[in-house]
């Protein structure tokens, strides 16, 4: 049966692709049947087209064989996307690597949808900008990656998620069809604006082939601080007084439980923690800004007055960039410190800032009734991002328990079950605990309108069965 279908894809494929662009068997290496969650399946074929043109041939092939299609980016998505399914083959946009245009003056730059994140912005930084998503996967995620997840990442508190740098996008949809808006103007109001039905759309409406990207100016300060609390509602007291002291030039704001801090000081021995006996909450702080003789001073007084106001609270203050970096080691540990207490299950969700201490602490009793104590808690608290990860999962069913506890308890608190990474095929059995009947409902009827026959990453986000005529 697959020989068949593999018989038939190549010959259609034939006319489009070149001798790389069409994997099967053996040449199909492990990279494409694997994620970075570890999930493993084996597609019919790999498909390598070499240009936006190349995809919407191939898609408007697939769309007549009736061909179900995965599509992969970097595979550093974290909720099993890209793991191929049963019959699936790959579009792999690996060679989709070219960086069209950059217009220096406007601060905008035109990619495909292979060019890996750190390329794109190591090749803007030469010239003074800065394209502002940063996220740990920058090596290896792609820019159509990061857009069909809306990624968030370290600076969201300042730059926004994706979303917010997308200017335009060309996309091609399940049937072949070429949707291309890549205009530079950051105001058009005429009609809808259909790219933001694809950004965050996890590849189930279209592929995202080329995007014209708003860039910033490059901050030449940064400022960064260590600052150890007691109790949630001082983390909170601070958010408040960076606001308003240092306005659009806070771009971090990453909060640390001590049983997350503990872990990566103690039992890793990573960054630079340095206090003598730390509170119950560590929170890093960071500005950018372009003025050297009064950033630094600005962000410094803030926190003087902050100390001020809350004498118990301590301060490390980077003097240098590798202080800054051993500040930030801390933060950037989480995958190993995630390690350190596997088999584990992570999440990623946001709720409202006055609502998260009540959550937390009622998780952490939730978790601690059920006997599960190996729990790190961290976040971008600035954006209303918390991620948790418990470990120590050994039992069958103990991840699906620890699903099932945590996400079950965010809707009610008017939160998400993912602030960043999405839903995928591991969180779409929990989507109704933050999504109405009528916006799941809206969700079907747009992905059954734009992919009738669903061949375009299948069952990721929801399942919906095919409608028989
Ligand atoms: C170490 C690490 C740190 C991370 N940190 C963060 C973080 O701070 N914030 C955050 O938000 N996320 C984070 N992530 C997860 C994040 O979702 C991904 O790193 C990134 O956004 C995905 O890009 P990718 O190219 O690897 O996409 P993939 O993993 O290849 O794909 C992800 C999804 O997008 C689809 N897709 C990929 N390319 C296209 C395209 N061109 N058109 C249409 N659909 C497409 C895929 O089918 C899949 O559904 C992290 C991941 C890792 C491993």
């Amino acid at each position: 049966m697959d020989d068949h279908a593999l018989q038939r894809l190549q010959s259609a494929c034939a006319p489009v692709l070149d001798a790389a662009g069409l994997l099967s068997g053996q040449a199909i290496e492990p990279r494409y049947c694997r994620d970075w969650t570890g999930g493993e399946g084996r597609p019919l074929a790999v498909l390598r087209p070499r240009s936006p043109e190349e995809v919407a041939r191939v898609m408007t092939l697939l769309n007549g064989l009736g061909q179900p299609v995965v599509v992969q980016g970097g595979m550093t998505g974290l909720v099993g996307s890209c793991v191929p399914q049963h019959g699936e083959v790959v579009l792999s946009m690996e060679r989709l690597r070219t960086i069209e245009e950059f217009d220096t003056g406007a601060g905008t730059v035109q990619v495909q949808a292979g060019v890996a994140l750190e390329a794109l912005q190591q090749h803007v930084q030469a010239k003074g900008w800065l394209f502002p998503v940063d996220i740990g996967s920058r090596g290896s995620c792609q820019i159509g990656g990061i857009i069909a997840t809306n990624a968030g990442g370290n600076r969201v508190l300042r730059y926004g998620m994706t979303r917010q740098s997308v200017l335009g996008l060309e996309v091609v949809l399940p049937n072949g069809s070429v949707v291309s808006r890549l205009g530079k103007a950051l105001k058009d109001n005429a009609g809808y604006d259909l790219k933001h039905a694809f950004i965050g759309s996890e590849g189930t409406l279209g592929i995202i082939t080329r995007a014209q990207l708003a860039l910033q100016p490059l901050p030449t300060t940064q400022q960064t601080a260590l600052v150890s609390v007691d109790g949630f509602p001082q983390v909170l007291a601070l958010l408040a007084l960076c606001r308003q002291r240092l306005g659009a030039a806070l771009s971090s704001f990453e909060v640390m439980w001590r049983d997350y801090y503990d872990t990566v000081t103690v039992q890793l021995r990573k960054g630079r923690g340095g206090f003598a006996q730390a509170g119950s909450h560590l929170v890093l702080v960071e500005s950018m800004g372009n003025h050297a003789h009064t950033d630094a001073q600005a962000f410094e007084q803030a926190l003087a007055q902050f100390m001020e106001q809350v004498p118990s609270a301590q301060v490390i203050v980077a003097q240098s960039m590798a202080d800054a970096q051993q500040l930030w080691a801390l933060r950037d540990a989480s995958g190993e410190a995630a390690q350190a207490i596997a088999p584990y299950a992570g999440f990623d969700v946001s709720l409202p800032i006055d609502r998260m201490q009540t959550w937390t602490q009622e998780v952490h009793a939730r978790l601690a009734a059920q006997g599960m104590r190996q729990v790190q808690t961290y976040g971008h608290v600035g954006d209303g991002n918390l991620h948790l990860c418990v470990g120590g999962l050994h039992a069958v069913g103990a991840k699906a328990l620890v699903d099932e506890l945590v996400h079950s308890t965010i809707g009610q608190l008017g939160g998400s079950i993912s602030g960043e990474h999405g839903i995928g095929l591991l969180k779409k059995k929990h989507l109704a605990y933050c999504r109405s009947p009528a916006e799941l409902a809206l969700m079907h009827t747009l992905k059954r309108s734009l992919d009738p026959q669903l061949l375009l990453n299948r069952g990721r986000i929801f399942d919906l069965s095919p409608l028989h005529p």
